[in-house]
This record gives C-alpha cells, sequence and structure tokens, in this order.
C-alpha cells in the first residue's frame, strides 16, 4: 500500500528517509549484530547513539553550554508537574499564560505545587489570539513564567518570545520545537513530547539552564527530579532507547535537509499556502485565530456546515489524506503540518478541498 499523507497532531509523520533507515537497520544496527532495541542503553553502541542524538539537537537548536538536555519520560503531561516541582524553589507562586487547552493542564497541575498568578489569559477571545507583552501581568517575584508557544489544538501559535526579565520562562514547546530557530538562552527551561516534531511517543525532552536544578520540592520522586536525571545522563533508570535513536536520526535528517533555518522556510510557506486557500474560499472554509497568531503546524479549520464533516472526511480518506479529523473538544478539522509533512502534502490536502468545494459549494 502506498504511503498517505498523514496530518496526525501526533503521533505523527516522520520523515520517510528515517523510517527507512530504521527498517534498513532493525535486525542489525552497524554490525553490532542486534537490534538498537536489544542493546543495553550502557552498552558502548547506545551510548555512542545517545551522545550523538545529544550533539545533533545542541548543534541543530543552538543551545549554550549551561543548558543540560534530558532524554525522559511521561510526555509533556509528566512535566506539567516536573516543572512546578522543580523550579518552584522556595517561592510562593508562578506566573502562567493560558492561552488555551495545553496551557489549561498546566496550570492545573501547577497549582497542586504552589499559587498560580494567570498573567494573561485569552480566554475573552475565545483563545483565538495570543496576548500581546504589555497585557502580561508578570510577577517580579515569581518563580517562573510558563507558556505555550503553540496550542496544539487550538492553532494559536506566540508571534513573540515573552520578555520575563529576571524571572526564568518556561515553554511547552510540544508541537513547535525544531518548527524553526530560537534563541535557547532567552529560555529557563523548554520542554516537549517527542511525537509530534522529534520522533515516536515515549520519549521527552527537557532543555534546562543547570542553575535551576536541584532544589526540589520535599518529597519528589528521584523519577521526577531533572538533578537526578541530569546527573545520570538520562539513565537513572532505563531510557526509551529506540525512541532516541529514532529521534537522533531524525535530528541527522534535518541536518542534511538544511537545518532549522530551512525548515522554518518550508513550514512557514506551507502554512501560508494552506491559510491562503482556506481565507479565498469566501466562506466554506474559516480559520478561527486571528492572522498573527496563526500556527505553522497545526491548522484547525471548519467547513460550511458541520453536516459535510463526515463526508469531507471520508472522501479525504479515499484521496489518501487522513488524520484530518479536529480535536474532540473543538471538532471540525486540524490539518497537523510537522517538519516531516511534505510540500506535496499541502497541494495534495489544498487539491481535495478545491474539488469538495466545488462538489458541495
Ligand atoms: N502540550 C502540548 C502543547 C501538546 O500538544 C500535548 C499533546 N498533544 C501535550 C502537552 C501533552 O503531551 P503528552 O501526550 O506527551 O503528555
Amino acid at each position: 500500500m502506498a504511503r498517505v499523507f498523514n496530518f496526525s497532531a501526533g503521533p505523527a509523520v516522520l520523515p520517510e528517509a528515517v523510517l527507512q533507515q530504521a527498517k534498513d537497520e532493525l535486525l542489525d544496527w552497524h554490525g553490532s549484530g542486534c537490534s538498537v532495541m536489544e542493546m543495553s542503553h550502557r552498552g558502548k553502541e547506545f551510548m555512542a547513539i545517545a551522545e550523538k542524538a545529544e550533539a545533533d539537537l545542541r548543534e541543530l537548536m543552538g543551545i549554550p553550554a549551561g543548558y543540560k538536555v534530558l532524554f525522559l519520560q511521561g510526555g509533556a503531561s509528566a512535566q506539567f508537574s516536573m516543572v512546578p516541582m522543580n523550579l518552584l524553589r522556595g517561592k510562593k507562586s508562578a506566573d502562567y499564560i493560558n492561552t488555551g487547552e495545553w496551557s489549561k493542564k498546566a496550570i492545573g497541575e501547577a497549582r497542586k505545587f504552589g499559587a498560580v498568578n494567570v498573567a494573561a489569559t485569552a480566554e475573552a477571545s475565545k483563545f483565538s489570539t495570543e496576548p500581546a507583552q504589555g497585557e502580561l501581568k508578570l510577577d517580579p517575584n515569581a518563580a517562573y513564567v510558563h507558556y505555550t508557544p503553540n496550542e496544539t489544538i487550538g492553532g494559536v501559535e506566540f508571534s513573540y518570545v515573552p520578555q520575563t526579565g529576571a524571572v526564568p520562562l518556561v515553554a511547552d514547546m510540544s508541537s513547535t520545537i525544531l518548527s524553526r530557530p530560537i534563541d535557547v538562552s532567552k529560555f529557563g527551561l523548554i520542554y516537549a513530547g517527542a511525537q509530534k516534531n522529534i520522533g515516536p511517543a515515549g520519549l521527552t525532552i527537557v532543555i534546562v539552564r543547570e542553575d535551576l536544578i536541584g532544589q526540589t520540592v520535599p518529597g519528589t520522586p528521584a523519577m521526577l527530579d531533572y538533578k537526578i536525571h541530569a546527573d545520570n545522563g538520562s539513565m537513572y533508570n532505563t531510557p526509551p532507547t529506540y525512541a532516541w535513536y529514532i529521534a537522533g536520526l531524525v535530528f541527522e535528517w534535518l541536518k542534511k535537509n538544511g537545518g532549522l533555518k530551512v525548515m522554518a522556510q518550508v513550514n512557514e510557506r506551507k502554512a501560508k499556502k494552506l491559510y491562503d486557500y482556506i481565507d479565498a474560499s469566501g466562506g466554506f472554509y474559516k480559520n478561527p485565530v486571528e492572522r498573527h497568531s496563526r500556527s505553522w503546524m497545526n491548522v484547525p479549520f471548519t467547513l460550511k456546515s458541520e453536516a459535510l464533516d463526515e463526508p469531507f472526511l471520508k472522501g479525504a480518506k479515499a484521496a489518501g489524506l487522513v488524520q484530518l479529523k479536529g480535536h474532540r473538544s473543538v471538532g471540525g478539522m486540524r490539518a497537523s503540518i510537522y517538519n516531516a509533512m511534505p510540500e506535496t502534502g499541502i497541494d495534495a490536502l489544498v487539491g481535495y478541498m478545491q474539488d469538495f468545494m466545488k462538489k458541495n459549494g
């Protein structure tokens, strides 16, 4: 069967070249006589794979010295708790910016460990925009400021990095990491579940400034303590070795394909093509997000009538375009177009949308 264009929000499409390489290396990695899945995480072969993956990620993102890169488990959801447990550092409260479903989840967890000051919320706009810098009511005594640069469900992306002065900035980059260059030095901590723009589910990446770790709330379990993971090279326990290896192949693929600057150009172009078509459809298709906050990675859209949703999805599937159904909490459609979605996938989607409108407009 031919491969489909998979618009899933995650687990998401991976680069075909990476899957092919994984297939070629599946039974015998580089003459080792075994699969990466079967290797000891402390053996020299896996250690080499792990170190190369970290070095490539550091190079791609320009991660400065003084930051630890951790390869963890538990998804971004575990980070909703690990962030307050590790970064409150005896302070009373943390600032959170609320831009939608994932911010709300992060806020809910943080409230278990301390006070949360919602520094701004986009609720009044039905989460169709990001709050401007001037609207942020930041507390200079906050332990950190948390925000969600890209809300995967709402398709709302920050067009700027909030300035927080001396207060460390924490970002849930699950659905935007590696989509463009960022200045890591502006952040105290970045986290991301891997299953969107990094690799398979089961791996979670944390990039954290070294001076922020080692001051957990009393009773923090070892597995939830960044310092313990950092001191053990993310091998305090058995890490998700195969996911780590695949992430490493994705980092190599990104480097071979021009790195994050080129990714940014391609991603911007891909997103623009889709938004331009939606905007030009005379209201048949609609995206609710203000232009300056539109996500390059997740494009939600509705059809003229809900009754058309099922026929749209059925026809899309028949055309090899899958996983377009919107999140269960919002309905409609959502096209997730991460790095590994080729531009031909956008062309195929727009072509299908045009045909569908002609038949149903
Ligand atoms: N944050 C964001 C922005 C997400 O998109 C997701 C997953 N869709 C999560 C957190 C939760 O991630 P996980 O399933 O890895 O816990």
